[in-house]
């Protein structure tokens, strides 16, 4: 847990990972960076209606998106 950028001091809660964003989630970002992580790990960044595509274009734009799913709630 806890991967996301904002501290996340409700993990129960599934909140948006952009800066300043505290609406919930609706989008699971799977993402890695090759420079850094090795094939095994995988990132994951929450996102609101509002953020999902601004950062799944951040993501994609590096070509670190792998995969961009609806969260289940
Ligand atoms: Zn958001």
């Amino acid at each position: 847990m806890s991967e996301a950028p904002r501290g996340g001091d409700e993990p129960a809660d599934l909140r948006c990972s952009a800066r300043g964003c505290t609406a919930a989630a609706t989008t699971d970002l799977s993402w890695r960076n090759p420079r850094l992580h090795d094939r095994s790990r995988t990132k994951h960044w929450l996102a609101c209606d509002v953020h999902a595509d601004p950062l799944a274009d951040f993501l994609g734009r590096r070509g670190f998106l792998l995969s961009r799913a609806p969260l289940a709630r």
